[in-house]
């Protein structure tokens, strides 16, 4: 079980370089470090130097595979501001990616809503290539970037996030059985360099601290190599967005692959629509990891807001219309639209494909109601 984890395959990138050199001169680095190089490096980063979206790039997204998806989404934002009494409101996305499910949102809230459309949007993006794109696609749209959630304007929000939680860096730790008698224990496991090549490494043992934070503190027994994760990120962007919703009213919702609990090691790494090594090229492979709702809700109660959810994305996407919806798209189209059409609904929604896998959770003032779409499935798992 101490056998390190390397990559086997070639590694020479020009972040390789960099991330090697920073390793022989200070030492293993935090994965997290590690994944933000490999996707946010300003000049080799994933997310910075390509479009990885679509079916020429890495992979593909649910608002890349059908405009029914943010057109949904976009109709459920609606009812939810609706209810809200629409007072001043703000659109909110973190990592709108080529900015099509805010173009698909946006053109449901033109028919319906213009209180929506003509609301100010807050887009939360890092890359300065997909900020460009997200302008072209969104113009005329009143648009603000960000980096994180400090500025947004005192009023509440409806937002979303899609596959975006899944990218924010994580840490992970191993547990060690002890020797001898003694007690085991939480290691970090972060980057270290093992004969020239990167790879996993025995780091210090986790704090009492750290033990209550990454809630390991109730885990009976772990066996020896049992992996566990942390997203410091998600953490903050989740307290941030609840302290919002708190004070200022609003709804969010967050769709990503992952369950209402921890993974274990979810860590994965994509290439070309292909699963590489989490070491393989760092900056050409997206890193990403399986989204834990459990967490999340627990920010958001710790910041005077609340989760519902997770549902699974098929049961979501049915209790709100989606093959209703279908159904009268269907109707106005010719037959080789219409196969597209029911076939790429049919990859949001089965279960062999996105439908239970993804999840869709929604961030709220506290209450007790659950909207629809969320009343039957509280805290399902799958
Ligand atoms: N929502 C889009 C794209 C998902 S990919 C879709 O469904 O197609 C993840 C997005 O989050 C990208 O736009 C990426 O650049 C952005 N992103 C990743 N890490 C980020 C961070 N730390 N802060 C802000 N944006 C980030």
């Amino acid at each position: 079980m101490n056998e390190p984890h390397l990559s086997q395959t070639a590694q020479g990138t020009a972040l390789f370089e960099t991330i090697t050199s920073q390793i022989e001169h200070d030492g293993p680095i935090s994965l997290a470090n590690y994944i933000g190089l490999a996707l946010g490096d300003a000049d080799h980063g994933f997310y910075h130097k390509q479009d990885p979206f679509g079916a020429d790039g890495d992979f593909t997204t649910a608002p890349e595979i059908s405009g029914l998806f943010g057109e949904m989404c976009g109709l459920y934002l609606a009812y939810m501001a609706d209810l809200s009494g629409l007072k001043q409101p703000a659109i909110l996305e973190l990592g709108p990616g080529r900015g099509s499910l805010m173009a698909d949102m946006r053109h449901v809230w033109s028919q319906i809503m213009p209180q929506l459309a003509e609301a100010p949007v807050h887009l939360v993006e890092t890359s300065p290539a997909l900020r460009q794109r997200q302008k072209d696609r969104l113009a005329p749209a009143d648009l603000y970037w960000h980096i994180g959630l400090d500025d947004l304007p005192a009023t509440p929000v409806f937002g979303i996030a899609n596959e975006f939680f899944d990218a924010l860096p994580i840490d992970q730790a191993i547990w060690r059985d002890g020797q001898n008698g003694t007690t085991g224990s939480w290691r970090h496991r972060p980057v270290g360099l093992i004969d020239g090549r990167l790879g996993f490494v025995d780091g210090a043992p986790l704090s009492k601290a750290e033990i209550d934070i990454w809630h390991l503190a109730s885990l009976a027994a772990p066996a020896d190599g049992s992996i566990a994760e942390y997203c410091a990120m998600a953490d903050a962007y989740a307290a941030k967005l609840a302290t919002h919703i708190a004070s200022y009213g609003g709804a969010c919702l967050i769709i990503d692959y992952g369950r209402d609990g921890p993974s274990g090691d979810s860590l994965q790494a994509v290439a070309n629509h292909q699963p590489v090594d989490v070491f393989h090229q760092p900056g050409d492979a997206d890193l990403s990891h399986w989204v834990d709702f459990s967490a999340l809700r627990q920010s958001a109660v710790n910041n005077g807001a609340r989760l519902v959810g997770p549902v699974t994305q098929g049961d979501f996407l049915q209790a709100i219309g989606i093959a209703q919806r279908t159904e009268a798209v269907a109707k106005l189209a010719d037959a080789e639209t219409r196969r597209g059409l029911f076939a790429a609904v049919d990859r949001l929604v089965s279960s062999q494909q996105m439908g239970s896998a993804f999840k869709v959770a929604m961030m709220l003032p506290s209450g007790t109601g659950l909207p629809p779409g969320f009343a039957d499935d509280q805290g399902s798992t799958a």
